[in-house]
């Protein structure tokens, strides 16, 4: 993989320059020194290679490569080593860093430093620092996992990704666990599900004769979404400030309707802040390869390569920390929030997906003849069993507070899971299920008929768009995640549905006569049985919500109706059998996420409260009396005069005013009821959603009729116009 990765990388860097700032210059400089720059903050492999003793390097390889478990000797050399090169690069603290399941990550920062017996110090780092550490569990998330008095916890360093240095500090990517052992966070599941899905695969690939094959893994390119707005706007917005996302704001004049900023030019001041992005996340060693204006105005995406599924988590969670610390630098704010503005596109994640192994064969390629590729056929209809049985479990992944409002609104996929294979593998699906001969689009020349302009070869498929789950050519890209997902979750919902439904078919297969014959009736029943979840048409469709009702998919609208399905029996089952977490720590989750999300939405409600109290009615008032003034002074002064402006914008803007009140005192009751009205976690998340937020929906839509009528002089808060085109 890493070999992979460089030679991919240097295929990246090849034709570029970029422009650097070195010690505060910006200007052209060559190529060299970027492939210098990069991973110059990671403790990485040829730095491991060039620190430790050859057998601790190769017993350490082995742990990372093959799961093999870690020696303390070997931790201690590794520590020291890590020490070494840290205090050389001029760093003080360490820092295990772990990500619980509060949604970001965390740490706590011990220095280096050891007293001697003389009063002096020296600078220290042992093996059992490095493996264990001890953060006091209880102000985490643990969903009653764990009673406050038990505050142990513990965070394990994950050796498969690597250690690397940010302000001073060196950062041990973890997992964290209970003193008494339950998981209590994203990274352990995935983890174990990436090793239950390679034991699984290697099992099946050795029924092909692939004996060679000791390890599988997954692979995830995450690409992110942004906004960027100024940051002297965002601090006179309290809701930005506190929840992320705009409570209130009428629509500029001016949205996405003229298609001009997708792929646009990209602003200057944007342009160096993408710059200093890259370079940053060069240093960490982060594959930071293509980026682009996105659909809103103010929205921008950054892509990377892929990468393994938690070295690409750790990465994607370091991409978005450092995303909003460059912004800063700029006099700007990064939200990544899901749903940041109404009216224009709100941000998501694709997280492009695929399965390879140690000897380099990427599982889901279905190479030239498909029709006779029964290993691909055979991961295929994995893939496609699992996404159908378990549709529920990835709709609640991509679940959250912010997601709802993208999921089905015509600018993300909807809230029905469903995957696009595209035209060749459709009609592969068709030709087995109903046993007709395969027929391949021949992939054609695409002409295009300029003398200058050369003739190339079309991909064999288009893209479809709309899909949540589509096949792309030798990945799926799942496509309905939330831009602050941390994507840990997704992947090892995947993982491990895919490892289960490849169990199954290992023990079908594994004492099988003909085992030729006995791939093609598995792929032909899988395939059959499960073909309802394969829709190559619009998914943003009006018919499609109804034919997917006819085919019993599931169509869940928010967080609460999905998450009431985790801890469903066959889901429970699938986590248990596969050792992923617990029925227990299931259960936790399911708790933690419901939790978590009433207090969004009472944040949310609170938020815009305290704005409506404390300064939009305030600033209708005040605009109203402006006006009132005006009208009987033009009165005094000419008594013939019309105030008819005047007295009509009184009129509506008091009448408005009126609802508006009684509308936040609605709301407050409701806020105020929600505890008393609901005894568990579920019916309070429902309550939240069906009662509060409608509210908060219809509080919105009384003040952003007020901001239109109301003088800007007035109105306390930057508008939308201010908000999306003042960067
Ligand atoms: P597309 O143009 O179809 O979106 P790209 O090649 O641009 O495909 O890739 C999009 C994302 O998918 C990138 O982040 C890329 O690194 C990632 N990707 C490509 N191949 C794989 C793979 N085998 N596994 C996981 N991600 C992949
Ligand atoms: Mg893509």
């Amino acid at each position: 993989m890493v070999i992979l990765c460089r030679r991919m990388f240097r295929q990246l860097t090849a034709p570029l320059c970029v422009q650097i700032r070195i010690s505060g210059k910006t200007g052209e400089i060559p190529m060299a020194n970027v492939t210098e720059l990069f991973g110059s903050m990671v403790f990485d492999d040829r730095k491991m290679q060039e620190r430790l003793p050859r057998t601790t390097y190769k017993s350490l390889k082995k742990t990372v490569k093959n799961g093999e478990p870690l020696d303390i000797s070997v931790a201690n050399a590794v520590a020291n080593a890590m020490k070494d090169w840290a205090v050389e690069m001029g760093c003080t603290h360490y820092t295990h860093w772990f990500q619980p399941m509060t949604g970001v990550t965390a740490e706590k920062h011990d220095s280096f430093i050891y007293p001697t017996d003389d009063g002096r110090i020296i600078m220290e780092f042992s093996g059992k620092e490095l493996i264990k550490g001890e953060p006091d569990a209880s102000s985490f998330p643990s969903g009653g996992i764990r009673a406050t008095f038990e505050a142990r916890g513990y965070t394990s360093w994950d050796p498969t990704s690597p250690a690397f240095i940010r302000e001073k500090t060196l950062y041990i990517p973890t997992a964290f666990c209970s003193y008494t052992g339950e998981v209590l966070d994203k990274k352990t599941p995935l983890l174990r599900s990436m090793e239950r899905l390679s034991s699984v695969a290697v099992k099946v690939l050795h029924l092909f004769g692939k004996n060679e094959v000791t390890r599988v893994t997954t692979t995830v390119g995450p690409e992110q979404e942004y906004f960027l707005i100024d940051k002297t706007m965002y601090d006179k917005r309290p809701d930005l400030i506190y929840t992320g996302r705009t409570l209130f704001g009428a629509p500029a004049p001016k949205g996405q309707e003229l298609e001009d900023h997708y792929f646009g030019s990209i602003k200057t001041r944007v342009s160096s802040y993408m710059n200093e992005l890259d370079e940053e996340l060069w240093k960490l060693g982060v594959f930071a390869k293509t980026k682009h204006n996105e659909v809103a105005p103010s929205q921008h995406e950054l892509a990377p390569i892929f990468e393994t599924s938690n070295i690409a988590t750790d990465h994607n969670e370091l991409t978005m920390e450092v995303m909003k610390k460059i912004a800063e630098r700029h006099g700007l704010v990064c939200l990544l929030h899901e749903k940041p503005f109404a009216g224009v596109n709100g941000s998501g994640k694709h997280n492009n997906w695929s399965i390879s192994t140690n000897t380099g064969e990427n599982l889901l390629d279905p190479g030239k003849q498909p029709e006779n590729n029964l290993q691909f056929q055979l991961f295929l209809a994995a893939v496609v069993k699992a996404v159908h049985e378990y549709q529920d479990l990835l709709r609640l992944t991509v679940a959250s507070a912010g997601n709802d409002h993208r999921l089905g609104a015509n600018e993300a996929p909807p809230a029905i899971i469903s995957m696009y294979l595209g035209d060749d593998l459709g009609a592969l699906v068709e030709s087995i299920v109903n046993g007709t001969e395969y027929k391949c689009k021949d992939s054609a020349d695409m002409l295009t008929k300029v003398d200058v302009l050369a003739d190339f070869q079309k991909d064999n498929s288009d893209r479809n768009r709309t899909s949540p789950f589509a096949f792309t050519g030798n990945k799926f890209e799942f496509r309905a995640l939330g831009s602050s997902l941390n994507i840990a979750c997704p992947n090892y919902m995947l993982n491990t549905m895919v490892a289960e439904e490849l169990s199954e078919f290992y023990e079908e297969l594994k004492d099988a006569d003909d085992f030729e014959a006995a791939v093609k009736a598995v792929v032909k029943k899988t395939l059959t049985d499960h073909q309802n979840i394969i829709f190559n048409g619009d998914n943003y469709s009006e018919e499609w919500v109804k034919e997917a009702e006819r085919r019993g998919l599931c169509n869940y609208r928010s967080l609460p109706e999905a998450m009431a399905h985790y801890v469903d029996k066959k889901n429970i089952d699938l986590f248990v059998k596969n050792g992923i977490v617990s029925e227990a720590e299931l259960r936790a989750r399911y708790e933690i996420e419901l939790e978590h999300y009433s207090k969004q939405i009472r944040i949310e409600a609170l938020t815009m409260i305290d704005m409506a109290e404390k300064n939009i009615t305030p600033a209708v008032i005040s605009f109203v009396k402006e006006l009132t003034d005006a009208a009987l002074a033009k009165k005094s002064l000419l008594p013939s005069i019309s105030v008819k402006p005047e007295t009509t914008l009184v009129e509506e803007l008091s009448d408005e005013l009126e609802k508006f009140v009684d509308k936040t005192a609605e709301l407050k009751a409701a806020v105020s009821g929600a505890s008393s009205a609901n005894s568990d976690n579920l019916s309070q998340a429902m309550y939240y959603r069906e009662k509060v937020f409608s509210l908060m929906g219809e509080l919105r839509t009384i003040g952003d009729s007020m901001e239109q009528k109301t003088s800007a002089k007035y109105w306390p808060y930057p508008s939308y116009g201010e908000l999306l085109f003042g960067v």
